[in-house]
């Protein structure tokens, strides 16, 4: 059977990094338990159908929720969906939100993105020798647009067509976690023009990036940040609630986005030529 064929019936072509509120009520989901060279992903991938397309999705934080945000091990999460077939991938996660008018269960499709994280892996060509020997080189990919424009377009059509108006663009910024912001940090933010602050947004754009995937973040406010707000700042509990009373909603969107994305085969952007003209010194998946 060639990789094609196996790929149709075990693999997927979508993936979703997102926990089960996602893809438990699907029928049919199989689990698969996938290694990389970099270790475990955060949990097994769990195979569904939707819309007539293959999806894999990937438990963030683990099922569960038992890994923080610095804790991830985010590269092996996004080669563990490249070796299972995966070119396009949507990253739903919950943010704070820099600017009053960016009130809980606003939903923005970002833009732009700063990287304000300090101890995560965030390249696979770090010349780090892999287990099997291969030796990645240097590389150093293309990073102005870091979220794919077929999946923006995809990600903003499915929420008006469900009647949630999004915000189209906008700069997350990613912090280390897992704490929140002090206010300090908050105004800061909020100063430099930024819209929605998050702790897992990076380094999945730039590591699937790094892979040819393409990668478009969906961002559901939860609260307001601790700079915007005039209570005590974000709670968790907080963060909990508004994401619970969305997830219905957001999945709609997101089984929308998925039927509209192109077949992997068909992809008219510039994602998986990110790594053209470059020797990587290693297979990818
Ligand atoms: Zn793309």
């Amino acid at each position: 059977m060639s990789d094609a064929e196996t790929g149709m019936k075990t693999g997927a072509e979508i993936g979703v990094i997102g926990g089960s509120g996602f893809y438990s009520f699907l029928d049919d989901v199989t689990e698969v338990t996938v290694d990389t060279p970099y270790g475990p992903p955060s949990d097994s991938l769990f195979l569904g159908q939707v819309a007539g397309r293959r999806v894999a999705f990937l438990p963030r934080h683990g099922r569960g929720h038992h890994l923080a945000p610095h804790r991830i091990n985010y590269r092996a999460n996004l080669w563990a969906l490249r070796s299972v077939g995966v070119r396009q991938v949507l990253g739903p996660c919950a943010v704070g939100g820099l600017r009053p008018e960016y009130g809980p269960g606003t939903l923005l499709v970002p833009d732009q993105l700063v990287d304000r994280t300090k101890s995560r892996d965030q390249s696979y060509f770090d010349g780090e020798p892999l287990p099997d020997g291969s030796v990645p080189n240097i590389v150093h990919v293309a990073f102005a647009d870091p979220y794919c424009p077929t999946g923006r377009r995809a990600a903003l059509a499915a929420a008006r067509g469900r009647d949630w108006e999004p915000v189209d663009g906008g700069t997350l910024v990613v912090i280390e976690g897992p704490r929140f912001s002090t206010r300090a940090e908050s105004r800061w933010h909020a100063a430099q023009g930024w819209s929605v602050v998050g702790m897992t947004g990076h380094p999945e754009a730039v590591l699937a990036r790094e892979l040819g995937l393409c990668y478009t973040s969906l961002t559901l406010v939860t609260d307001l940040d601790a700079g915007t707000e005039s209570g005590d700042g974000v709670s968790h509990a907080e963060v909990l609630k508004v994401f619970g009373a969305n997830v219905g909603r957001l999945r709609e969107v997101l089984f929308d986005a998925v039927a509209a994305l192109p077949g992997s085969a068909f992809r008219d952007c510039a994602c998986g030529s990110a790594l053209e003209g470059w020797d990587l010194g290693i297979e990818l998946p």
